[in-house]
């Protein structure tokens, strides 16, 4: 550690807090394969590697993040336990970490969330405190109960510790393929690409590193060409682990100084994509699991002739609202 930089380079983190948090999460977070496809690789005249993150511990690379988080609190903090608001991945990732480490959660998510996602949430030992999204505010539930029992609040991607961890996924990726030319990444808040910018930077410097949002909701995007953060109304789109409505204050800096470009793909194309990672992958991928995927396999991002890592970021998906978009996209 210098002591040199500017205040705000200080508190950014670096490729080195990625490594660390690699070393924490070791033989306990999948390293999850990385899978090829040469329909795929035709389809696009590339080389596509597909860091297969729906096969992570919980389905989803969010337990990157949540476990690296959790292990660097103090002590007295994981004896009084976390707390987190999420009706998606980020909820489970901090119960099952919690769990792994002796870490008591509570887990803060609407009335009307998934009664498959209570169960999951609760099944990883998570306390869950259910709250009415039209009539409470599950921020201030959660400084509440923060100021209540002393649990420390673990944010979705907004936080040093998560973005690292989440980054170890690209660093996996890159070490075990070699170099890339392209670097596709899914977008919500934020995090899971600021984290693999850090890695694709330091492993891969000419590597070019480019974001993926769904096109109703391209905050992400609007933000990253005008240089600051901006806000849209909650997006309709199948992607709901990327309806956030802006990015984070702590990721988008990263972001901003370390990706390229930033790209949008339709739902349509999440379906197509969906569908091709079932028919021809044999895998089970959520809506948001194929953003980078669909920009790949929809030309949205020129690839051919290039060396392509697309993160496939979750699978976590109702088997009913499935079967669904399978069945809509043969017709
Ligand atoms: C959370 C999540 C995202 C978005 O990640 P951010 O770090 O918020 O950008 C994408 N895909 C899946 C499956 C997720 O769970």
């Amino acid at each position: 550690m210098t002591s040199s930089n500017s205040a705000d380079s200080l508190s950014l983190p670096t490729y080195d807090d990625v490594i660390a948090a690699s070393q924490r999460i070791e033989g306990i977070a999948h390293r999850t394969p990385v899978l090829t496809s040469r329909t795929a690789d035709e389809r696009t005249g590339a080389r596509l590697f597909f860091k297969a993150e729906n096969l992570q511990r919980g389905g989803a690379f969010k337990f990157r993040g949540a476990y690296n988080a959790i292990a660097r609190l103090p002590q007295d903090a994981k004896i009084r336990g976390v707390v987190a608001f999420s009706s998606g991945n980020h909820a489970q990732a901090i119960a099952y970490a919690g769990q792994l480490q002796n870490v008591p959660s509570v887990i803060i998510m609407p009335k009307d969330a998934p009664a498959m996602k209570v169960a999951a949430t609760k099944g990883y030992g998570g306390e869950v405190v259910l709250y009415d999204r039209y009539t409470e505010d599950r921020e201030e539930i959660g400084r509440r109960l923060s100021a209540e029992r002393g649990l420390t609040l673990i944010p979705p991607y907004d936080h040093e510790d998560v973005i690292v961890g989440q980054g170890t996924a690209t660093k996996e990726l890159i070490e075990e393929v070699g170099p890339l030319d392209l670097l596709l990444v899914c977008v919500g808040g934020g995090g899971l690409l600021a984290g693999s910018a850090l890695a694709a930077r330091a492993l891969s410097p000419e590597c070019r590193i480019v974001g993926v949002e769904p096109e109703a909701g391209n905050d992400a995007q609007q933000s990253f060409r005008s240089g600051t953060i901006v806000r849209i109304p909650v997006p309709v789109t199948i992607a709901d682990g990327a309806q956030t409505t802006y990015i984070g204050q702590k990721t988008f800096p990263i972001i901003r100084a370390l990706a390229s470009d930033m790209v949008t793909v339709t739902d349509a194309m999440l379906v197509d994509t969906m569908r091709f990672f079932a028919e021809r992958m044999k895998i089970v991928v959520e809506p948001t699991g194929c953003l980078a995927a669909a920009a790949a396999l929809h030309g949205i991002v020129p690839c051919e002739g290039k060396r392509v890592g697309i993160i496939i970021s979750g699978g976590n998906v109702d088997p009913k609202a499935y079967a669904g978009f399978l069945s809509d996209a043969m017709a």
